[in-house]
């Protein structure tokens, strides 16, 4: 008698996840990047990939910081890697959780007068002298304190008690030839000078992926990539430097061949012809593949195209496979959905989205198959 299934048995769709190449892209970003300490950001789990796997293949290659956007993800991180690396949460203290820094030896991003207020008043009741980072908006408007807040902070006593590790600020449009780039680098640097009168050994912290690929002045000492890690082209317009990470291939469940022209799937949106042949698809929206991807999606069977045909359901999707042969085609072949001739960003086109959302949408119902980066 047959043993038990395995999960890649019971699965409907495989994702395939390249430590190795995971380590690799971060040696790549490091040796492009003037920064004393590139970093790793692993918020959302890793870009959808396991925030934890990923952070032990980094630490292994030495990487020494990582970067989260929540309390919790950095909680997980710190609790999978040990106490070594620095564990940076970008989102700040939520109020109340202060204590919960330092009991899992996490820095926190300060990004608003109120968290550097309770920071302080935290870590002076604590007796705590606690590193931090120090977000300003360079031109944003999303995080960080405004020019004027900083201001108001370096001229009375706002920072006093403080132990900056770092000022920090983001980029907005560090992919592109943007104006702005240049423009937020400025008003960082000034900032930059005024912060470090006050506190002479504070580092800066500046660039995300993209920003690795601009000139050194860009870089500062701590980068903090992240898309890029996880194989997204961080120059758009460029060939992409990094490798692919992950793969995704779906099962067919079912094949059939059209017996006279009709209509496929919900909403009846196309028509298959005479004798069409269709493979569906163990894959859905429901499994983070977006429903926009049903427009100009196609999966690949033994390199050979198969558009999608109608609309994503939430569990399947049907592909026109009338090109492949019928020895490709049989119940648990896998259709490629990323891979070898769709990227993620393949993907991210033909959904009308970017590859980050594509990645962080990764489902839970895949079977997860880690392939080790090498000792
Ligand atoms: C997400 C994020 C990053 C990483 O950006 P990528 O474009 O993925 O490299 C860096 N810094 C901040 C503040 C972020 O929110």
């Amino acid at each position: 008698m047959a043993g038990p299934s395995s999960s890649q048995d019971r699965a409907g769709a495989i994702l395939s996840i390249d430590l190795q190449a995971l380590v690799e892209n971060w040696r790549l970003l490091k040796s492009r990047c003037a920064a004393r300490d590139t970093g790793a950001v692993i918020k959302a789990d890793g870009y959808g990939i396991g925030a934890v796997q990923a952070a032990i293949a980094l630490k292994a290659a030495g990487c020494a910081t990582f970067y989260v956007a929540h309390l919790d993800e950095g909680i997980a991180v710190r609790a999978a890697i040990g106490p070594g690396p620095r564990v940076v949460v970008m989102h700040g203290p939520n109020r109340g959780t202060e204590a919960d820094f330092a009991a899992h030896k996490l820095i926190p991003v300060l990004n608003t007068p109120q968290q550097i207020a309770g920071w302080r008043k935290y870590a002076e009741a604590a007796d705590l002298l606690s590193e931090s980072l120090v977000h300003v908006d360079t031109g944003m408007n999303r995080l960080g304190l405004t020019a004027t807040e900083f201001a108001d902070h370096m001229a009375g006593d706002g920072f006093y008690g403080l132990h900056p590790l770092a000022l920090m600020s983001h980029l907005a449009c560090s992919e592109m030839n943007h104006p702005l780039n240049e423009n937020q680098r400025r008003r960082f640097a000034d900032m930059l000078v005024m912060f470090r009168a006050k506190f002479p050994d504070a580092k800066a912290s500046f660039t995300n992926s993209s920003g690795i690929f601009l000139p050194p002045a860009y870089h500062y000492d701590f980068a903090r990539p992240g898309v890029a890690l996880y194989g997204v082209n961080p120059t758009p317009d460029k060939p992409n430097p990094m490798l692919p990470v992950v793969r995704l291939s779906a099962k067919i469940i079912q094949v059939r061949r059209v017996d006279q022209a009709s209509s496929v799937g919900y909403g009846a949106t196309v028509l298959a012809p005479d004798g069409a042949k269709l493979a569906t698809v163990s894959i859905g929206y429901a499994d983070g593949l977006p429903r926009s991807w049903g427009a100009g999606g196609r999966g690949f069977i033994d390199g050979i195209k198969a558009p999608v045909m109608g609309r994503v359901s939430m569990d399947l999707v049907i592909f026109d496979v009338s090109a492949v042969p019928d020895s490709s085609l049989f119940p648990g072949a896998l259709m490629e959905i990323i891979g070898t001739h769709t990227t993620v960003d393949d993907a991210a086109t033909a959904a009308g989205t970017i590859g980050y959302e594509i990645l962080t949408s990764l489902g839970g119902r895949y079977h997860r198959h880690y392939l080790p980066a090498k000792a």
